[in-house]
C-alpha cells in the first residue's frame, strides 16, 4: 500500500527558515519542495513574461497579484511527482491563496494538508534576512557571519565554487515592508489554518536540524 500523502504548508514570517526547512523535509519525505519564490525568481531571471509581470512587486518587498502566484501554484501541484505529496514554502500568501489551495486540493481529491507555523522572534528575523547570501550554483543559503562566507565571495561548500549573492528584497526598506506585508497580509492564515485544525507551530530558533526533526515530527505525528 501506498504511504499516505504528505501535503505539507509551511508558514512563518520572511527569514523563519522555510527555505532552508523546506528543502530538508522534501528530502525525508521524498516529495516535492515547491517555492512560489524561487519559481517567481526564475521567471524574472530569464526573463520571461511572468518574470517581467512579477518583477516590480518583488524589488520592492511587495506580494505578487494573487491570480499570478495561484495560477504559478495550480499548475504546479496538478504535475505527477506531486501525487504524493509536496512541500509548499511561500504560498499560500494570503486567505484568498490558501482558499484557492483548498480548492485545487478539492479538485485533485487530495488528502487534507497541514501547515507547520515556524515561530521566529523578530530581532531574529531581520538579523537573518540582512546577513543572508545566497549560491548561485547549488542554491544553498548562508549567512554572512558563518565561517567562509563573504560578500562577492565563494560558496563555503567544498564541492561548490558558486559565487555568493544578495537577494534583491534583502536590503533594509524591502525587509521592512516584507514584514509589513507578512503581518497584514500572511499572518492571517494562521488563524485560518488554526480554525480548521490543520495547524502545527513549531519553535523556528535554533540550529536547522534541531528545528527539522521537530517539524518532521509534527509532520509524521498527523494522519
Ligand atoms: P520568497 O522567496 O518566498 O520570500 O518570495 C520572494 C517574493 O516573491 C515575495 O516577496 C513576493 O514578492 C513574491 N512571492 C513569492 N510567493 C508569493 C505568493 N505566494 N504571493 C505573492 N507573492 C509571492
Amino acid at each position: 500500500m501506498p504511504d499516505r500523502e504528505h501535503n505539507v504548508v509551511l508558514l512563518g514570517a520572511p527569514g523563519a527558515g522555510k527555505g532552508t526547512q523546506a528543502k530538508m523535509l522534501s528530502n525525508e519525505l521524498t516529495v516535492p519542495h515547491i517555492s512560489t519564490g524561487d519559481i517567481l525568481r526564475g521567471a524574472v531571471a530569464a526573463g520571461t513574461e511572468l518574470g517581467a509581470q512579477a518583477r516590480g512587486y518583488m524589488d520592492r518587498g511587495e506580494l505578487v497579484p494573487d491570480e499570478l502566484v495561484i495560477a504559478i501554484a495550480r499548475e504546479r501541484l496538478a504535475q505527477r511527482d506531486c501525487a504524493q505529496g509536496f512541500v509548499l514554502d511561500g504560498f499560500p500568501r494570503t486567505v484568498a491563496q490558501a482558499e484557492a489551495l483548498g480548492e485545487v486540493m478539492d479538485e485533485l481529491e487530495r488528502d487534507p494538508l497541514i501547515a507547520v507555523n515556524l515561530t521566529v522572534d523578530e530581532d531574529e528575523i531581520v538579523r537573518r534576512l540582512s546577513g543572508r547570501r545566497l549560491c548561485r550554483g547549488c542554491e544553498g543559503i548562508f549567512h554572512i557571519d558563518d565561517e567562509g562566507v563573504e560578500d562577492g565571495g565563494e560558496c563555503p561548500d567544498p564541492d561548490c565554487d558558486g559565487e555568493l549573492y544578495q537577494r534583491s528584497d534583502d536590503r533594509p526598506e524591502a525587509i521592512r515592508e516584507r514584514l509589513q506585508v507578512y503581518r497584514r497580509q500572511t499572518q492571517p492564515l494562521i488563524d485560518y489554518y488554526g480554525e480548521r485544525g490543520l495547524l502545527v507551530n513549531v519553535s523556528g530558533m535554533g540550529g536547522p536540524e534541531e528545528i527539522a526533526a521537530a517539524v518532521l515530527a509534527a509532520v509524521r505525528g498527523r494522519g
